[in-house]
């Protein structure tokens, strides 16, 4: 190659790889899979290596992790935090080895193999005991102050029994039973899900409202005392001692295992490779370091990893399997869901056939066209996915994917709003639009018409009897009769259905309209708020922003959806069939309760869920679903979970359920 054409080359890669690093680091949203961003970097590797006149001091693969975001403050760590680099199999890490053996002129070697957690790096500093800062590892040399967002961490002691400085460094991660439940609650609200749980992790805790992080259940694995050589009370020689000491500090210290050799080592990494999937976190692989401290002083870092470590990481279970086709579905809010229908294939434990492919820009990176052969991954209970194509595979003729630029249904215009990827049908009268809305609002948690099941909406919707909610209140004995299979049980139990529904709740009413960002619990703030349709009618948005639980993207949609003359017809359409959503307000009394804002936690006998809520209501308290900041008392009943350990950890007051029932009783 010339050396204008490597110069060049190396300036591309440099510049996909800073743009990947954007997104994997910043927005916390890859476009691409681990392994083909490790390739990019080896590929890097290799030219500076051939031509180091043209390594500069910005290349990625001389940096550590991405820049930080302007709004946390700027934390300067005391000793530089580093990245790892990676072995990928059986001879790469032998090759290590042998690097360890020459460097420290003995084949005696241990190495102490843990687990490479799939989060994010942090650091705690503890000064005398107290926790005082937690940072992010950011360039490596400067952070981002989170310690906010550190102390709602439930397994991370607040204080320790240690005189003196010590700083401690280890990962914070998110289960994959959370990480599912997150995407769900993201997906059912027309959210891009998280890519994985590294970046759902990443996105929780750099967070400036630390309520959000305390909601998502991250948890600490530590696994370093950056400064062992400086502490005074303890001598500590090797990693394991320093894991022990940890754990006698009350830090959370799994999957550490000592090798007494390299032999060992790949034990360890074949018989974890297998009960990986086991645990309820992800891991991406595994880390090997010596264990012996003298050593790693010896062998010192690299410029952005040290040469004592590497990282062993696994190879993500991957099934090749054919791409048949790519459907367009279309959702309540229009959105526009491309899904892959897929030859089926058993990967991870599950028979994957369809898998959603969220939106146009994955497509394109990943250039997934139909009839191309794919890998199909799936790492835990996480949501299959196509890592990737299999170029080799391609078919000369194959085109790249066309993403309609009009709706697939109804051949209606479609757009992208601000600050959005997903591409949605802006046709008020798409069919598929009407289907799912109408499927919706007949719900049971709207505006739950019993026995007008899927079937009859989806033939109500076809033979146009239903184009808005409000045709629903407008059906007739006649006009069921031409429905097949409709016999006069199934009409009169239809009709009584719908007439009953008229009779609602305010709250069950905003729910049915189906704003978006406005789940069950929004709308039970605004019926409580606003007690009224008319008061709705003229919201303000400045109140909207003021009440607690509603955020500004929330608050946004739910002003134009009562402001928009379009979807206010919707409402009063509805209410002029005569839908009767009542408000009954709360006979609030005063009790010590009054002005608290509470969390009941856990069941409390002789109370449903709802009953202890509107209780807790009627004494005047403000009931949060999740604790906070302004939490004042965490009420808790039997099986209570893990928030009576985060509110202990918080200082937030403690009220058994006893007292909460002698409360009720009183008042
Ligand atoms: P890394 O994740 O490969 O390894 C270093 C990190 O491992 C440490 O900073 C620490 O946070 C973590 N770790 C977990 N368990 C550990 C343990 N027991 N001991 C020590 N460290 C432990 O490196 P990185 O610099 O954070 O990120 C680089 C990797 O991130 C790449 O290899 C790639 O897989 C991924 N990445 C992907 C994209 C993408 O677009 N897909 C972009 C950038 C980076």
């Amino acid at each position: 190659m010339e050396k204008k054409e490597a110069k060049a080359k190396i300036k591309e890669l440099s510049s996909i790889i800073h743009y990947h690093n954007n997104l994997y680091y910043n927005m916390d949203r890859p476009e691409i899979e681990d392994t083909e961003y490790d390739k990019l970097i080896r590929e890097l590797e290799q030219f500076e290596k051939e031509y180091p006149e043209f390594l500069s001091k910005d290349s990625p693969t001389q940096r550590v992790g991405s820049v930080i975001l302007e709004k946390f403050e700027k934390f300067e760590h005391p000793i530089l935090m580093y990245s790892l680099s990676n072995v990928m199999n059986k001879e790469e890490f032998y090759d290590f080895h042998k690097r360890m053996v020459k460097e420290t002129a003995t084949e005696d070697i241990e190495y102490l193999v843990e687990n490479k957690f799939d989060g994010l790096a942090l650091e705690l500093i503890y000064e005398n005991g107290k926790l005082i800062m937690g940072s992010t590892r950011g360039d490596g040399s400067i952070g981002e102050n989170i310690t906010s967002n550190v102390v709602t961490i439930s397994n991370i002691p607040k204080s320790i029994d240690y005189k003196g400085t010590i700083i401690i460094r280890g990962e914070v991660l998110i289960t994959k039973k959370d990480f599912a439940s997150i995407n769900e609650e993201r997906i059912k609200e027309e959210e891009s899900p998280f890519v994985n749980p590294r970046n759902a992790a990443a996105g929780s805790i750099r967070q400036l409202d630390n309520s959000i992080t305390l909601k998502r259940n991250l948890k600490f694995f530590a696994y370093q005392v950056a400064n062992y050589s400086e502490l005074s009370t303890v001598a500590i020689n090797t990693e394991l001692d320093a894991m022990n000491m940890l754990k006698e500090l009350g830090f959370t210290v799994e999957g550490i295992d000592l090798a007494k050799d390299k032999d060992n080592v790949i034990e360890i990494y074949n018989d974890i490779a297998i009960k990986r999937n086991a645990l309820d976190y992800e891991i991406d692989g595994l880390v090997i370091k010596l264990n012996n401290l003298a050593f790693q002083e010896k062998l010192g870092f690299l410029s952005r990893s040290p040469r004592f470590a590497c990282a062993f990481k696994f190879k993500p279970e991957e099934k090749e399997t054919t791409l048949l086709q790519i459907d367009i579905q279309v959702g309540r809010t229009g959105a526009l869901t491309p899904v892959a229908r897929l030859e089926p294939v058993h990967v991870g434990g599950v028979t994957v056939s369809n898998v959603t492919l969220h939106n146009p820009s994955e497509i394109k990176a990943k250039d997934i066209r139909i009839g191309d052969s794919v890998f199909v991954s799936r790492a835990g209970d996480v949501i299959p996915k196509i890592s990737r194509v299999n170029l080799e595979k391609r078919h000369p003729d194959s085109e790249p994917f066309e993403f309609p630029d009009k709706c697939p249904i109804c051949g209606g215009d479609t757009a992208i709003t601000d600050g959005d990827i997903i591409v949605r049908c802006i046709n008020e009268e798409c069919p598929n639009k009407i289907l799912k809305y109408i499927e919706y609002f007949v719900s049971k948690p709207a505006m739950n018409i019993d026995g007008l099941g899927k079937e009859w909406v989806t033939a109500f919707v076809e033979s146009g009897l239903v184009k808005s909610p409000s045709d629903i209140y407008k059906i007739i004995g006649n006009d069921l009769d031409k429905f097949d299979r409709m016999g006069e049980k199934s009409k009169e139990n239809i009709l009584k259905a719908i007439e009953d529904s008229k009779e609602t709740t305010l709250k069950k009413f905003i729910y049915s309209l189906g704003i978006r960002h406005v789940g069950q619990g929004t709308s039970d703030i605004l019926a409580k708020r606003y007690e009224s349709i008319k008061n709705l009618l003229n919201i303000e948005m400045d109140d909207l922003l003021s009440l607690e639980g509603i955020g500004e993207i929330a608050s946004k949609t739910i002003y134009e959806f009562f402001h928009d003359d379009k979807t206010k017809k919707i409402v009063l359409d509805l209410l002029s069939v005569g839908i009767n959503p009542k408000y009954e307000k709360l006979q609030k009394i005063e009790s010590p309760l009054t002005g608290k804002h509470i969390v009941i936690t856990g069941s409390i006998d002789g109370y449903s869920r709802q009953a202890a809520k509107d209780t807790a209501e009627r004494l005047g308290a403000i009931v949060q679903s999740g604790l906070s900041k302004t939490t004042n008392i965490l009420i808790v009943g039997e099986k209570a979970g893990s928030k009576l350990k985060k509110a202990q950890a918080f200082g937030i007051e403690i009220m058994d359920a006893d007292s909460f029932i002698d409360i009720a009783k009183k008042y």
